[in-house]
């Protein structure tokens, strides 16, 4: 435990030189001096259960021992080099990653952020295609640059200013939120109980929804378009899923029309979703182009976007890209041990028995409480979205929603928000979480539940 500065000094100083948007979580920010994998502590000593790993950063646990070691080796060798000398970190990282993903997606390119590898993911897509137009889903969230923005659909991130020319939304296939339901369209364990008229196997939801996508590709933009971005689960708009098969035929209507298809994979990838260790994997399609971040250094600035040789090439004749930083021997170090780390404590078959274990038990909440509108998710993603009641599915007022989120604050848990109206709670734990967690985690959210209820009866 340690206290560098008095609490109230922080938030002097956060006032006066930080920037003035407010993003801390609660009225009274966490002010955090230590983290151990899935625990937090604050500068008072308190512990905290982290169950949304740094928004879904954290992959391996917080200071997990051998990625420190990692990083302490590399800091006493060698930090930067650029990329016009050579290290071996970078060679060692770009096999081994190489290596967990299929044909064609060889080619690596090392960049800082999320934000950065989509940017890059759009230079790429144009570049290879000859054509400006890139769709994306409404709610989705792939960075703030002023390229991305572009691409991003969340009205809390959007500018009055012209950013991103020539991206399109579409609509997002939501089987819970959406105008369709779909009680058995998605791949979680948990369905939704919105009730849909097909059978198993034959979703209309989906088909719905394809005719949607083809309205934009025929209404929004160009014959020829550029690109396609899609997360394989919508992290920011609260865990949001599609109907199964749906990606397939977008990735097919993309394809035909010049396009190329970029999985951003910033929250679902390195086995956070269980089955899988990307996440286009589970919607069972090839994306052209993966992009990377979050995750893949545990919290250490790095990200990546994966391609093909050939469009690795289409950018090469159009664009020099330089990136100092991106690559750079700690962040190489660091990657290659979490690597390691997930391979050799199982942590994918972590997030699919210990992920599944948690849904089932969140999913029983659902039924227990009618504020609980919908529980999703797969492997160690995991949204519930809180309505004012199961009929209407109108969004739970945020008032509320925030006092849930901090009555489980002051029980030891820490969760997410999401949702276009912050009306789900987001659950990803670092991948090295245990049953007993899930178990006091699903009975703090339980009686943080019980609390309003309570609240809302006086
Ligand atoms: N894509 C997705 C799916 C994300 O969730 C985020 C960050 N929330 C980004 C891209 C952007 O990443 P960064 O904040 O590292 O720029």
């Amino acid at each position: 435990r340690y206290q560098s500065l008095a609490y109230s000094r922080v938030l002097e100083i956060h006032k006066q030189h930080l920037s003035p948007v407010p993003t801390a979580y609660f009225p009274t920010p966490l002010l955090l001096s230590q983290g151990h994998m899935e625990w937090l502590f604050d500068y008072e000593g308190n512990r905290y259960l982290d169950f949304f790993s740094g928004i879904v950063t954290v992959s391996v646990g917080h200071c997990h021992p051998k990625v420190n070691a990692a990083a302490q080796k590399q800091i006493g060798r060698l930090w930067h080099t650029s990329t016009v000398f050579f290290h071996p970190p970078i060679h060692e990282y770009a096999e081994k990653l190489s290596a967990l993903l299929p044909e064609p997606l060889k080619v690596i390119f090392l960049v800082n952020s999320g934000s950065e590898a989509n940017d890059l993911a759009m230079l790429m897509a144009r570049a290879h295609s000859n054509n400006t137009d890139i769709i994306s889903f409404r709610g989705a969230y792939h960075g703030c640059s002023p390229y991305t923005l572009g691409l991003t659909n969340v009205g809390l991130f959007k500018m009055e200013l012209p950013s991103g020319m020539g991206c399109q939304s579409t609509m997002c296939p939501d089987v819970f939120r959406g105008p369709w339901g779909g009680s058995h369209c998605r791949d979680s364990p948990v369905q939704t109980t919105r009730k849909c008229s097909c059978a198993p196997g034959c979703c209309q939801a989906k088909d719905q929804y394809i005719e949607q996508f083809k309205d934009t590709l025929s209404t929004s933009v160009a014959k020829s378009i550029a690109g396609f971005f899609a997360e394989p689960i919508q992290g920011v708009n609260g865990v949001v899923q599609y109907p199964k098969g749906f990606l397939t035929e977008a990735f097919e209507l993309v394809r035909e029309r010049g396009g190329v298809c970029i999985a951003d994979e910033v929250q679902t990838g390195f086995g956070r979703l269980g089955s899988h260790f990307w996440g286009f994997q589970t919607h069972d399609v090839l994306p052209d182009i993966v992009t990377m971040a979050k995750g893949i250094g545990n919290g250490f600035p790095m990200a990546a976007v994966v391609t093909t040789p050939e469009i690795a090439k289409s950018l090469a004749r159009r664009l020099h890209h330089f990136n100092t930083f991106g690559g750079n021997p700690m962040a190489c170090a660091i990657g290659s041990a979490v690597l390691e780390v997930i391979k050799e404590e199982n942590l994918q078959e972590n997030s699919q028995e210990v992920g599944t274990y948690m849904l089932l038990k969140f999913a029983k909440l659902r039924d227990e409480f009618e504020i609980v509108g919908d529980v999703r998710g797969k492997g160690l993603m995991v949204g519930i979205e809180m309505v004012k009641d199961k009929a209407s599915r109108q969004p739970l007022p945020c008032e509320e929603v925030n006092q849930i989120h901090q009555d489980c604050k002051y029980m030891g848990l820490l969760i997410g928000r999401g949702g276009i109206f912050s009306q789900t709670f987001r659950i990803a734990p670092s991948m090295c979480i245990t049953k007993p967690e899930v178990d006091f985690a699903v009975e703090v959210f339980r009686s943080a539940l019980i609390q309003h209820m309570e609240r809302r009866a006086k």
